[in-house]
């Protein structure tokens, strides 16, 4: 029965050739059945710009899609975060948490991220987060 299952030859869905390695299109790529290897980088080539969603944002880093992190609100970027990249916002993060970006108090245990309309970067104490609110429209 073994013999069966391995007589079975793929075959590339674009140029048809007989292929031992298959690869596996990317869904975006909408090609049903697998790929040669030529086909593939062909692909992923044509494709690179349209898929944005595959490189961090940051640095363009392709770690691969699992690799990817989404970013946290607030952080203002489109799209992944390699691991790197995630961590150092991260960081950047718990710094800016601690103070208040306007006044440099101390944002208490609840820092209140500054709205992006406000056009600061970080954290406010509950007195700034206020004022900032009050003198929208
Ligand atoms: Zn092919
Ligand atoms: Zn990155
Ligand atoms: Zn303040």
């Amino acid at each position: 029965m073994a013999g069966l299952f391995s007589k079975k030859k793929a075959s590339c869905a674009l140029c048809k050739k007989e292929i031992t390695h298959t690869h596996k299109p990317k869904r975006s790529w909408k090609v049903e059945g697998s790929l040669c290897a030529d086909c593939y980088l062909d692909l992923l080539e044509k494709n690179f710009e349209d898929d944005p969603e595959d490189r961090c944002a940051v640095c363009s880093a392709e770690p691969g899609s699992f690799n990817l992190w989404r970013p946290k609100k607030g952080w203002g970027v489109k799209g992944f975060l390699c691991k790197s990249c995630f961590e150092e916002r991260e960081r950047e993060d718990d710094d800016l948490r601690n103070s208040c970006c306007q006044c440099g108090s101390s944002t208490g245990i609840f820092p209140r991220r500054a709205k992006e309309e406000w056009g600061m970067k970080g954290f406010l104490c509950r007195q700034c987060w206020k004022n900032a609110q009050s003198r929208q429209p």
